[in-house]
C-alpha cells in the first residue's frame, strides 16, 4: 500500500509553526528534505548565516527548458496589535488556516511543494522542474538576488511565482528603488544655533522638493505610473543641540521601462550637492505579454475554476519574480497563489484552505502541460 501522501494544507500548516522572520533555515531545510526525499536535487544557499533558501530541481529527459516555480518562506514582524489566534500556530477554524504567512505566502510554497511532490511520482517529462523556496523577500528579495548573484539559476522557459492571488493569474508587477537619502552638517549648542549647520533643514527641504515632485513618464496601461513615497525621517539626537545629521528613506515603485538609473539621476540634480542618496534596494518591474502562447495556456487551465477567461491584471506589491526573471534570462512569468493579497501583513492572517489544494491542482496542471505529459 502506498504511505498516505502530505497535502499542502498539511505542509502550510507545518511550515507556519516555524517562525521565518528573520531565520528560514528550519523551514528551509524542512521542505528540502521532503522533495529531496520524492526524487528532487536539493541544494541550499544563505546569503547569511541562518538565512536559507532551497532550490530543488526534479531532472527530466531534457529537450525543453525548465519550468520555475517560486516565492519566499519569510515572513514579516506581527505588528503591535495583539493577535486574537497563535500567530505560529497553524490552527485551521471553519476552513481558514491561520498564522504569520499564512497568505504571503506559505501556503503558496506548500502548494509547489505538494505540486512537486505528484510529479515525482509520474514519468519524467521533457523539462525540469525547478523549485525555489526564497529567504529573505520581505528585505528586498535578498534570498533570490543572492541566488542570481551566485549563478544558481538557469535559463527558464516559464515562471510561476506563489504569492497570494488569490489564484488569479497576474502578468506582472511594479519595481522598487527604496532609497536613503543622508544629509549631513555641524552640531552645536541649541542656545547658538547660528554656530552650528542644521541637517534637518537640509532634509527638510529635499523632501518639501520629493512632495512637489512628478516623474515625466506616460503611464503603463496595466500598472498605472511611478509613485514616490518618504516613508520615514529621522533626525537629531537631543532637544538642545543642532542636529549634524538627519535621514530619510523612500519607497519608489517604478513601472517597465523606467530606468532605476535615470531616477537617481533625476533626483540627484533636483537635489543639488546637500544630499546624499544611498539605493538600498532595487527591484524591476515585471510584465508579460497576455498573449503570450504559454500564459494563453495557464488562462485554459484556470477559466474552468474561475468560470470565466481571466483579464490581464497587475499586482500593487513586488515580488521574487524581480530578480527570478532577471536570473533565468526573462522567462515569460504568471503571478499565481492561493494567498488573499488583503490579508498580507495583517493582524489574524489567514488563507482559505480550499484554495491551497486548488492552487496544488492548478500547479500540477500547469507542470504537467509545460513537460508535455498531458
Ligand atoms: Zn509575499
Amino acid at each position: 500500500m502506498m504511505p498516505e501522501r502530505i497535502t499542502a494544507t498539511k505542509i502550510s500548516q507545518e511550515i507556519v509553526r516555524i517562525d521565518t522572520m528573520t531565520r528560514e533555515r528550519e523551514c528551509a531545510h524542512y521542505l528540502g528534505a521532503l522533495l529531496g526525499e520524492a526524487g528532487f536535487e536539493v541544494s541550499y544557499h544563505e546569503f547569511e548565516e541562518g538565512r536559507t533558501t532551497a532550490v530543488a530541481r526534479l531532472k527530466g529527459e531534457g529537450g525543453k527548458l525548465p519550468i520555475y516555480f517560486g516565492g519566499h518562506i519569510d515572513v514579516v514582524p506581527l505588528g503591535a496589535k495583539p493577535w486574537s489566534v497563535e500567530p505560529f500556530g497553524g490552527a485551521i477554524l471553519n476552513g481558514k488556516l491561520y498564522g504569520r504567512g499564512a497568505s504571503d505566502m506559505k501556503a503558496g510554497i506548500a502548494a509547489c511543494v505538494e505540486m512537486g511532490l505528484r510529479m515525482a511520482t509520474r514519468p519524467r517529462g521533457h523539462a525540469d522542474i525547478v523549485i525555489i523556496m526564497a529567504a529573505g523577500e520581505e528585505h528586498g528579495c535578498l534570498g533570490t538576488h543572492h541566488l542570481a548573484s551566485e549563478g544558481e539559476l538557469d535559463r527558464a522557459g516559464a515562471l510561476v511565482i506563489a504569492e497570494p492571488t488569490s489564484n488569479y493569474p497576474i502578468l506582472g508587477h511594479r519595481g522598487a528603488l527604496w532609497l536613503r537619502l543622508v544629509t549631513t552638517g555641524k552640531t552645536a549648542h541649541g542656545s547658538m544655533p547660528e554656530e552650528g549647520d542644521n541637517a534637518v533643514y537640509k532634509l527638510a527641504r529635499a523632501v518639501a522638493k520629493l512632495e512637489r515632485h512628478r516623474f515625466n513618464i506616460a503611464p503603463d496601461k496595466l500598472l498605472g505610473t511611478t509613485s514616490l513615497c518618504v516613508s520615514s525621517f529621522h533626525g537629531g539626537i537631543n532637544r538642545n543641540s543642532v542636529p549634524d545629521r538627519a535621514e530619510c528613506s523612500v519607497d519608489i515603485r517604478t513601472i517597465p521601462g523606467h530606468s532605476h538609473i535615470d531616477i537617481l539621476a533625476e533626483l540627484s540634480k533636483l537635489f543639488g550637492e546637500e544630499v546624499e542618496i544611498i539605493p538600498e534596494v532595487r527591484a524591476d518591474a515585471v510584465l508579460t505579454d497576455a498573449e503570450n502562447v504559454w500564459v494563453q495556456t495557464v488562462y485554459d487551465i484556470v477559466e474552468p475554476r474561475l468560470g470565466t477567461r481571466p483579464e490581464r491584471r497587475g499586482a500593487p506589491y513586488f515580488t521574487d519574480a524581480s530578480a527570478l526573471t532577471q536570473g533565468c534570462g526573462y522567462p515569460p512569468t504568471v503571478i499565481i497563489g492561493p494567498g488573499i493579497k488583503e490579508q498580507a501583513h495583517q493582524t489574524d492572517e489567514y488563507c482559505l484552505v480550499d484554495k491551497i489544494e486548488e492552487a496544488a491542482d492548478l500547479y500540477e496542471e500547469i507542470a504537467m502541460r509545460w513537460c508535455e505529459l498531458s
